[in-house]
């Protein structure tokens, strides 16, 4: 992507008022700086196979806790003694709700994150991601306490509250929703939890969800650490896709959120792994 390509789109773009998202040509897709992202959005949106794969994972997932949980009796049986109640920690945006609308209006807007991220959760409209309800209430049925960590901001509580009320979610209450804090860390708010919960599982789209040792890690290290914990995923730790955003592509740009669009691009180019 040249810079001065890009320059000159952005400047006719603006001469013939074209960034208003209601039509979107060949040419402005061109120049779109979110253009890297129509493919992700594409799959994520239309593809039979992120449904059909998320509801593998949800469907996966809830025999797992089943097991998990007949395990735990078994166990509590064993030693005479009950254990703290069972909990099932989850992340939201790409876990819970699709935020998806919000990805593709930035592709037609030539904007990225976080314009119109707060626009989108005033509207709280946010689709379920398929799988994701039914987990949940297998969950409830099991006597699993049900808590959302997510890295969404504090003012934005009673949005999401309302948006995650809309679709009969359990456990949609202060006692069971952590908001980011001062970080987007989420093993500290993990640990609240496990002062009175043992908690059994953990659903994400972020490998950071599932685990702190990938917090801000490097792209070596991200893989790597997939390893330590590979015995347990699919067991505790539940992935979900999100190739739209995620700290996978954080990663490609050292955390450097702040690079260029053009930078971003580079980074994104020399990070591709070729035959040779
Ligand atoms: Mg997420």
């Amino acid at each position: 992507m040249k810079k001065s390509i890009i320059v000159a789109s952005i400047l006719s773009a603006f001469s013939i008022g074209s960034l208003t998202g209601i039509s979107f040509s060949k040419a402005e897709l061109e120049r779109s700086t979110q253009e890297h992202n129509v493919m992700s959005t594409n799959w994520f949106q239309t593809s039979a196979e992120n449904k059909a794969l998320q509801i593998q994972i949800y469907n996966q997932a809830t025999k797992e806790l089943a097991e998990t949980m007949k395990k735990r009796k078994e166990n509590e049986k064993l030693v005479n003694k009950p254990s703290k109640p069972a909990a099932v920690v989850l992340d939201i945006d790409e876990t819970i709700l699709d935020n998806s609308p919000d990805t593709a209006w930035s592709i037609k807007n030539n904007t990225s994150y976080p314009q119109g991220w707060d626009k989108w959760i005033r509207m709280a409209k946010a689709e379920l991601i398929p799988g994701a309800k039914d987990f949940l209430l297998a969950a409830k049925k099991m006597n699993v306490d049900i808590f959302y960590i997510t890295n969404r901001s504090e003012k934005t509580r009673n949005d999401t509250i309302r948006n995650m009320k809309l679709h009969h979610l359990p456990n949609v209450d202060s006692n069971h929703l952590f908001f980011k804090t001062d970080t987007g860390q989420k093993g500290p708010r993990q640990d609240e939890i496990a002062k009175t919960h043992d908690i059994v599982m953990l659903v994400g789209d972020n490998t950071n969800d599932l685990s702190d040792i990938f917090y801000r890690a490097d792209l070596k290290t991200r893989k790597e650490n997939v390893d330590k914990i590979a015995k347990e995923l699919g067991v505790k730790y539940i992935q979900l896709p999100n190739p739209m955003y995620g700290d996978w592509e954080d990663a490609i740009y050292q955390y450097k959120m702040r690079k260029t669009d053009d930078e971003k691009a580079m980074d994104r180019y020399n990070s591709l792994q070729p035959m040779n």
